[in-house]
This record gives C-alpha cells, sequence and structure tokens, in this order.
C-alpha cells in the first residue's frame, strides 16, 4: 500500500478540519455586518489605492490559510460598496435577506452540484419545490417551466432560444440538426429602451442588430403599442416588466393578445419587476405578463436574494429544454428533475438553496410586503427631493427615480458630489437625451432616516455646485 501523499494532501487535509479557520472566517464575516451600516457607501480613492495590495505575482510557496483570510478582511472589506446597507441605490442592486445568506454559509459547506439529480438530490428537490412556488407567487401559467441561472442576461439568453428554436420549428425547421445557416428569418421587435443585455443575448443567437426592429417608447420607456409593426409567427417579440432606467412596464394585455394572434413567442425581461406580481397593490402592473411564453426574473435584485440568482421561465417546457438539450455517454437522466435540462451549464454551484430560503423567509405575505415597501418608499425619496427643488422626470410607478437639476451639465456635477459624499452612491443614466441621477430603491436595509440623510447629501451637493456656479 502506497502510504506517503505529496504536502500538498496532508496540508489540506489538515486545514479542512481545522475548525479555528472557519471561525476566524465567520468572526470576520460578523465583524463586517456589524459595521457595514456605518462604513462609507463608496470607497474613496484611497482606500481603492489598498487594493493594489492584492496586484502581486502567484508566490512560489503555500499561502498561510490565516493570513490569506486576515488580507481579504483588513484589505477587502474596507473596499467593498456597502449594497447591503441602507443607503446604497445604484443600479438595480438588492440587498441580502437574512436567513438566505446563513443558508449560504451552510450550503457553500455543502459544495454541491446541481447539475443532476443523482449528483444532489437537494438540489433538485429544491429546484422542483421553487419552481411551484414561484409559478403561484408570480401568477404564471400552471406548466411553465423555471432553469436557476446566474442572472437575467443568462434568463433572458435561454428564453430567447427557446422561442427562437419554437419559431423555426414550426417554420419546419430544425436549428438544432441544421445550424442556422439556411434557415428562416427570424425577426425581432422590442422597444428602444430595451437593456443591453437583450441585445448581447440577441447577438450572441445569431440575431444581428440589423434584424431588430426598434419600436418608439412613450415618455415613460412603454412601447407604444400603435407604433408595433404587424407581427408574424417569425418574430420575436421583447417587452419588458421595468424599464431599467424609469421602472415603467409595458401593455402586456395588448401587446400578448397581439403577438398570440400573430403566433409570435414574447419574452418579457422581468429582471426586477416582475415581482410587482406578487403585489395585490403592485399586480396591475404586470397585467397580462402571463399571456407571454418566457420570461427572466432576478431574485437577487428587488427579491433581495443574494447573487447569483437569475430564473428563466418559459411556459412550454418543452421548447426550453429542447433548447438547452446536451447528451453525453455518462449522462444518466433519471425520472426526478435534472436542473441541466433547464440552463446552459452542467455543473452549476446549487444556488437554489439561497432561493429557497428566501421565498421561505418571506413567505407570500413577505414578498408582497417587501416589493411594497420599496415601492413606497421610492414615492417618498421622490417626493422629498422634489420638495428640495429637483425635478424627478418619470412616474415612480415602481422602485425606480430619476431626478435631474434642469440641465445635463448641473445634474452630472451634483451627482459627482453625491457620490463622494460616501452618504449614499446613486449612478447616472441617460433619459431621453438628458443626463439624469437614477435612484433604485432595492433593499429593504433601507429605512425611512437612510432615505432622509441622503436627501440631505442630495441637497448638500446641490448646494455645493450651486455655490461654485454662481
Ligand atoms: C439587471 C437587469 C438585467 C441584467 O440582469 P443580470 O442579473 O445583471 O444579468 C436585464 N434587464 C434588466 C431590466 C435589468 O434591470
Amino acid at each position: 500500500m502506497k502510504t506517503d501523499n505529496k504536502i500538498v494532501s496532508d496540508n489540506l487535509r489538515e486545514e479542512a478540519l481545522d475548525f479555528a479557520l472557519f471561525e476566524q472566517a465567520k468572526n470576520y464575516a460578523l465583524d463586517y455586518m456589524e459595521n457595514i451600516l456605518n462604513q462609507p457607501v463608496y470607497p474613496d480613492k484611497a482606500a481603492l489605492d489598498g487594493l493594489n495590495a492584492f496586484k502581486e505575482p502567484l508566490q512560489a510557496e503555500y499561502g498561510d490559510p490565516y493570513e490569506i483570510l486576515a488580507k481579504l478582511h483588513n484589505n477587502g472589506s474596507p473596499v467593498t460598496v456597502a449594497q447591503t446597507g441602507g443607503r446604497y441605490f445604484g443600479f438595480v442592486n438588492g440587498g441580502i435577506i437574512p436567513v438566505a445568506l446563513a443558508a449560504k454559509w451552510l450550503s457553500d459547506t455543502w459544495d454541491q452540484n446541481a447539475a443532476l439529480y443523482v449528483i444532489s438530490p437537494i438540489a433538485s428537490v429544491l429546484e422542483e419545490v421553487c419552481e411551484k412556488w414561484l409559478i403561484d407567487l408570480l401568477q404564471l401559467p400552471a406548466n411553465t417551466a423555471a432553469g436557476f441561472v446566474g442572472g437575467s442576461s443568462t434568463a433572458t439568453l435561454c428564453g430567447l432560444t427557446a422561442g427562437r428554436n419554437h419559431l423555426l420549428n414550426k417554420l419546419g425547421y430544425d436549428v438544432s440538426k441544421k445550424g442556422l445557416f439556411g434557415a428562416p428569418e427570424i425577426r425581432v421587435v422590442l422597444g428602444e429602451g430595451a437593456h443591453s443585455t437583450v441585445y448581447k443575448a440577441l447577438s450572441i443567437l445569431g440575431l444581428g442588430s440589423e434584424r431588430i426592429i426598434k419600436v418608439p417608447e412613450d415618455n415613460q420607456g412603454r412601447i407604444n403599442p400603435d407604433l408595433v409593426p404587424e407581427l408574424d409567427e417569425r418574430t420575436l417579440l421583447i417587452l419588458q416588466a421595468g424599464n431599467v432606467n424609469s421602472g415603467a412596464f409595458d401593455d402586456f394585455n395588448t401587446l400578448c393578445q397581439k403577438a398570440k394572434k400573430a403566433g409570435a413567442w414574447v419574452h418579457v425581461d422581468g429582471a426586477f419587476g416582475l415581482w410587482a406580481a406578487a403585489s395585490d397593490n403592485l399586480n396591475h402592473l404586470t397585467s397580462g405578463v402571463g399571456l407571454a411564453d418566457s420570461w427572466s426574473v432576478d431574485a437577487h435584485k428587488t427579491l433581495n436574494a443574494p447573487y447569483d440568482n437569475g430564473i428563466i421561465l418559459c411556459s412550454n417546457r418543452e421548447a426550453l429544454t429542447s433548447a438547452l438539450h446536451m447528451t453525453g455517454s455518462y449522462i444518466v437522466y433519471s425520472e426526478q428533475r435534472d436542473g441541466m435540462l433547464y440552463t446552459p451549464d452542467m455543473s452549476r454551484r446549487a444556488r437554489i438553496i439561497e432561493l429557497w430560503a428566501t421565498l421561505k423567509s418571506l413567505g407570500k405575505r413577505g414578498a408582497s410586503e417587501l416589493i411594497e415597501d420599496l415601492h413606497d418608499k421610492s414615492r417618498y425619496f421622490a417626493a422629498a427631493l422634489e420638495k428640495n427643488g429637483f425635478l424627478i422626470k418619470n412616474e415612480v410607478c415602481f422602485n425606480q427615480i430619476l431626478v435631474s437639476l434642469g440641465n445635463s451639465k448641473t445634474t452630472e456635477m451634483v451627482l459627482q458630489h453625491i457620490q463622494n459624499s460616501q452618504e449614499c452612491w446613486c449612478g447616472g443614466a441617460k433619459w431621453k437625451n438628458e443626463s439624469v441621477i437614477r435612484i433604485s430603491v432595492c433593499s429593504y436595509r433601507t429605512t425611512y432616516e437612510d432615505i432622509d440623510r441622503s436627501v440631505n447629501a442630495f441637497v448638500k451637493a446641490k448646494k455645493e455646485v450651486t455655490s461654485y456656479s454662481s
């Protein structure tokens, strides 16, 4: 019997049982959680320079595990963007539901691979359970299939692949056999303000920019139904539940019915907005959305699940699984749910555990109240800004606010001052050819006090900018 290992195995096996190492990691994490509300919302230049400590060549010898953790905590923690605190309003980045984080710690030690039932029965069962819960929560057709992916970018790619292949199949063309060369032409219709990840997905799918018809939008970023061209059985129609800037929702009833009649496929990019369907007070926004064929949504945005939790939902299970199908001599599909049939990847971390914990923590009531709370706070934020002389450029129908100082130059300068304040963080955008400050109220951590404090930072920034220029 061979008895001597290379030192690597001995080292690592020893470390695997060194519980003090994991205690240390836990203590650093708790320390971080305790301080996050007081940490600057965005690191300043000096703090960012501390990241240079990581820019070193790979050393020749083994690293000490305690030193590795200490380096992360000392040089990393202070430079993180405090998006789990209450005053981060950038992009559409959600907070993190406490038990979902705790469940992630536990499931990280499981290190499950969600590819197949036989590799991880727990992941398979939780995916099956959450699929049903999501259908219920979002009021989607009963047989809707869900695939659990990294985010809406991938979810959209999956939905559009299913749609493209399904349309081609109906035209008698099997794209999985023949490839795209010589296929009947597929047309894409979307709103001018479609998210950039939609274009990315279309490009990957071989549906180049020249076959995209952009429909003009109204002043809120909604597709104008009267300007939608004639749809047919060769058309992919892409709608939005939540315009990434204004938060506006397309008119699903009108547009989906039109598409259905014509035999077109409808995909809805509902990255953060689809969750409006979970609230009785806000589900008028998603009215008719269930008539679409596929939907992409992120649990890591308004639902506050940890990254990376995206979902592709498709009313036609067969269209989704056939589009993502693969085979191999060693792949054994089972009678149970095999997660990889619903996603582009094979090996995949079991992100479903955090989604399950998130949904289980919130329940229907919590999901509804969380979404409504973000909406209420957005309205409060917008009203307070308006009272202080800021212009609000959108109807705050959901959780997004677009703010202007009247001209692009001043707006950009005020935004710069807000970002430098480290009191809160917002990004900027172009809206109808004008620069705006873009606020996304996306975390349950945000309190009314946080908003008051942020409004003060806005007011101070405005004073600073206007006193320079006068
Ligand atoms: C965030 C977002 C996306 C992209 O989602 P990821 O999870 O970042 O891949 C797509 N569409 C909209 C409307 C979004 O807000």
